[in-house]
């Protein structure tokens, strides 16, 4: 039995099915502390069967590389309890025979829509996801991008857009990308949350400001041949047309797009974009 588990800041899904990506049952719960919310995946999976394989997309900061003393242990994170706790550790307690496999959560979607979804085939993509806070996942060659620990897309730094004095919101820098374009930062800078902004509304034109600038640095570095935006805020008429002209223009004719673009997509996967990529990481 393949299994997988989509380990969320605010809500966790685990799932059986095919190592290329196909879902047999999922199952979702809010995430707890990490004992309780490991437990709950634990108890579901053992209903199913014994897993053989175990695949992870997890938020982060989260040590992925499996060489490392810690793999498999969160790093520190403004989330309570879950600091210096290990996934990889107490699944292998509950599953000894079970190869794991572990991703960041957008490292995992990246792998599902480059194989089966909004970038089907293509071996350089990046993976954005918009909400709560702002991350890439990155295939580069075909590969998952680790690095040092792995992308921390949204906490690059961004030009200031001319006449915007947003502080930012950002713990740690302010006005990084996140601090200026999450969910939070479009919140607190217009006094209303993302999904209640109409589509004609200037919060929009400024989203893609910044967001342009971001995916700017991802092209000149990593270079994807297409960039998906999702999560949340991505679900916002129009965003990923505007960002996607404002890419174009910014890279002055420089990046060349795939056979003429566009780089910026929307995600064909939806909400099982993190949960399918947990599953093909199974056969990695
Ligand atoms: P999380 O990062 O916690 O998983 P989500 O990806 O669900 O969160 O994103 C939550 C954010 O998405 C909130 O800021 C919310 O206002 C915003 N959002 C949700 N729906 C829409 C929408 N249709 N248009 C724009 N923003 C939206
Ligand atoms: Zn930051």
């Amino acid at each position: 039995m393949n299994a997988a588990m989509e380990l969320g800041g605010t809500k966790t899904v685990v799932a059986v099915g095919g190592s290329d990506g196909a879902l047999v049952e999922e199952f979702r719960f809010p995430t707890t502390t990490p004992e309780e919310t490991l437990r709950r995946a634990v108890e579901w999976f053992s209903e199913k069967g014994t897993p053989e394989a175990i695949g992870i997309a997890a938020f982060g900061p989260v040590r992925i590389d499996p060489k490392a003393a810690d793999w498999g242990a969160m790093q520190a994170t403004p989330k309570p309890g879950w600091g210096g706790f290990s996934i990889t550790a107490t699944l292998l307690q509950a599953f000894p025979a079970a190869r794991i496999a572990l991703e960041t959560d957008v490292n995992a979607a990246c792998l599902a829509e480059a194989r089966i979804g909004a970038a089907e085939g293509l071996e350089n993509v990046a993976y954005i996801t918009i909400g709560t806070g702002i991350g890439a996942g990155i295939l580069c060659d075909g590969r998952l991008l680790h690095g040092a620990l792995h992308p921390e897309f949204g906490h690059i730094r961004v030009p200031r857009r001319k006449g915007d004095d947003f502080a930012g919101v950002c713990p740690f820098h302010g006005n990084c990308l996140e601090g200026m374009a999450s969910g939070p930062a479009i919140e607190k800078r217009w006094g209303r949350p993302a999904h209640e902004l109409p589509a004609d509304h200037p919060a929009w034109d400024m989203e893609a400001w910044y967001l342009a600038h971001g995916i700017i640095g991802l092209l000149a570095i990593s270079p994807p041949e297409r960039v998906v935006i999702g999560g949340g805020v991505s679900q916002a008429a129009g965003l990923h047309e505007k960002t996607d002209a404002l890419v174009r223009e910014l890279a002055g004719g420089y990046f060349p797009a795939v056979n003429g673009g566009p780089y910026v997509v929307p995600p064909k996967l939806g909400q099982e974009a993190g949960i399918r990529g947990a599953l093909m990481l199974t056969r990695l």
